[in-house]
C-alpha cells in the first residue's frame, strides 16, 4: 500500500495514469479537480463558488480542496490514495501532511511528471473525458475507439472541459509556475520527490512510475 502525488501541470498526465493505477493497484484517485466538477454538477454551494474561479483557470481557495479532501481521508483506501492535482499551493502540501499524519500515515512518494509548455497545449486542447466513467481521451493520440462512445463504459456521454481552451490554460499555466511549482523544491528538500518523462507514451509512463512505487 502506498500513498503518493501526481504532480505536474495542466495536461501533463496524472489523471490517464491515475486512473491505470487505480486498475493495475486498487487505490484510490483522489482528483480535487473532478470533485469541483462534481460539486458544481450536484448544484452544491462549494461547487457554484468554484464553477466561476475553474472556468478562469484561476485556483479556488486552499479551504475548499482542503476539506473536500479531508472529507475523503476518512473513508479510507486499502491500496492506498493516489493525490492527482493536490496539492497545489504550499498551505496545501501542510495541509495533507497534517492530514496524514492525524491518520498515522505516510506520503510514500511525489511523482513529478515532465512535460513541457507546447505540447501540454496539444494535450489540453485535443482532452475530452467521459462523464460517466471519468477515461480520458485525447483527439489525436488516444481517440475512442468507436465514434462517440465511451470504450471502457459504453456511455455517450463524451465532453469537453470548459476550462480546455488556450486562454483559461494560460492562466492555468501561470497559476502553476507561480503557486505549484514551488512544491517541487519542497519535496526535492523532503527527499520525497521523483521526477518521470512525461513526454514518453501512456505504456512508458505507467512503467517509469510503477518502478518508483515498487521502491517507496
Ligand atoms: P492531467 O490530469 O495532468 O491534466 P490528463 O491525464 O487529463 O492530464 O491528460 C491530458 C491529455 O493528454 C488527455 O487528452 C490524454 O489523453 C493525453 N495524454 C495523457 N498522457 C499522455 C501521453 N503519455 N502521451 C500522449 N498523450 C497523453
Ligand atoms: P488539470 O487536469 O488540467 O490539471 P484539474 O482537473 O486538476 O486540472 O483542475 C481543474 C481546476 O480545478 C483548476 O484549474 C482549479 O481551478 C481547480 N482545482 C483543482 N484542484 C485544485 C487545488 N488543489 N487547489 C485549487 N484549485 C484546484
Ligand atoms: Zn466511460
Amino acid at each position: 500500500m502506498a500513498n503518493i502525488i501526481l504532480l505536474g501541470p495542466p495536461g501533463a498526465g496524472k489523471g490517464t495514469q491515475a486512473k491505470r493505477l487505480e486498475e493495475a493497484r486498487g487505490m484510490v484517485q483522489l482528483s480535487t479537480g473532478d470533485m469541483l466538477r462534481e460539486a458544481k454538477t450536484s448544484g452544491t454551494e462549494v461547487g457554484r463558488r468554484a464553477a466561476e474561479v475553474m472556468e478562469r483557470g484561476q485556483l479556488v481557495t486552499d479551504d475548499i480542496v482542503i476539506g473536500l479532501i479531508a472529507e475523503r481521508l476518512e473513508k479510507g483506501a486499502p491500496g492506498g490514495f493516489i493525490f492527482d492535482g493536490f496539492p497545489r499551493t504550499l498551505p496545501q502540501a501542510d495541509a495533507l501532511a497534517d492530514l496524514l499524519q492525524v491518520k498515522g500515515q505516510a506520503l510514500d512518494a511525489v511523482i513529478e511528471m515532465q512535460v513541457d509548455d507546447t505540447s501540454l497545449v496539444a494535450r489540453i486542447t485535443g482532452r475530452y473525458t467521459c462523464g460517466n466513467c471519468g477515461a480520458v481521451y485525447h483527439d489525436i493520440t488516444h481517440p475512442v475507439k468507436v465514434a462517440g462512445i465511451c470504450d471502457v463504459c459504453g456511455s455517450h456521454d463524451l465532453r469537453r472541459r470548459a476550462d480546455d481552451n488556450e486562454d483559461a490554460l494560460k492562466t492555468r499555466l501561470m497559476e502553476y509556475y507561480k503557486k505549484t511549482s514551488p512544491l517541487i523544491g519542497y519535496y526535492y528538500a523532503k527527499g520525497q520527490l521523483s521526477a518521470v518523462d512525461g513526454l514518453a507514451d501512456v505504456e512508458a509512463v505507467a512503467d517509469a512510475i510503477a518502478k518508483v512505487l515498487d521502491k517507496a
